[in-house]
């Protein structure tokens, strides 16, 4: 079975030095394809250098989280743009970038470098991975002034109500561990549409609920959630696993062996 994490950051300092570790053990366990999603310059440098070490497995997503706008240094926001318009050949999608309501005191400025990635994927035709917390019904209802060619709203927790919105505008959801004993998101993904949900771990995340029981992320925890798609939704987990597959190439737009 193959399997996929659409949604992980392998430059985050957490898993430094276990890089080549994570690497054996994604493929060990069946996963064919990684997006490591940057969250600002620094990560967006260091992503590339991986996609470059593991090609044909890991896939870059850059852009700049939220959570660093606040931080960000001078010129950073530009030469970030610089950086991913110069590398588009080989960027899968802008991510990860949104808004999120904790960090309300810089909301203005969450705006504008949220405003500026995403008329930078409009530019470059990419893609975008978006982070929402607290802010997908905004998020959901700004969307489609923009000219985009993909959406993925990873880590949907919001209401069944907004999901059915998304799946209107034909935008992807991606779920991860939790889906083994979250009610929450189970509700979720027993509505999503297969056609276009994805698999995440966004690693390094320390899941302490059974059965991951407060280890670090590991890519193969990505076969717990496609056991669980295939409960929930009570098909065969070979199917589940295949039209995840078909799922990760339309979006990224890549084709893999
Ligand atoms: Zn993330």
């Amino acid at each position: 079975m193959k399997l996929f994490d659409a949604h992980v950051h392998l430059s985050d300092p957490e898993y430094a030095g276990h890089i080549d570790e994570l690497i054996a053990n994604a493929r060990a366990a069946g996963v064919v394809a990684l997006v490591t999603n940057s969250t600002d310059l620094k990560t967006c440098q260091s992503d590339l250098k991986l996609s470059e070490k593991y090609a044909n497995l890991v896939y870059p997503a850059l852009g700049i989280h939220p959570w660093n706008v606040n931080v960000l240094k001078e010129n950073e926001l530009e030469q970030t743009i610089d950086l991913i318009q110069k590398q588009k050949d080989v960027v899968k999608a802008i991510g990860e970038i949104g808004l999120d309501c904790k960090y309300e005191t810089t909301w203005e400025k969450q705006m504008m470098v949220f405003d500026k990635m995403l008329h930078l994927a409009e530019g470059l035709g990419l893609p975008v991975i978006i982070h929402s917390r607290g802010t997908t019904d905004k998020i959901v209802e700004m969307l489609p002034s923009y000219r985009l060619k993909g959406v993925l709203l990873h880590w949907f927790s919001h209401s069944i109500s907004t999901l059915s919105r998304a799946m209107d505008n034909g935008y992807f959801i991606s779920e991860g561990p939790p889906a083994t004993y979250s009610k929450g998101m189970r509700e979720i993904v027993e509505k999503v549409l297969l056609t276009h949900f994805l698999t995440e771990t966004d690693g390094p995340v320390t899941y302490w609920k059974r059965p991951y029981n407060g280890q670090l992320t590991k890519p193969s925890f990505i076969r717990n959630v496609v056991e669980a798609v295939a409960e929930i939704k009570n098909m065969p987990v070979d199917n589940v696993a295949q039209q995840i597959a078909e799922n990760f190439e339309v979006f990224f737009n890549v084709k893999l062996s």
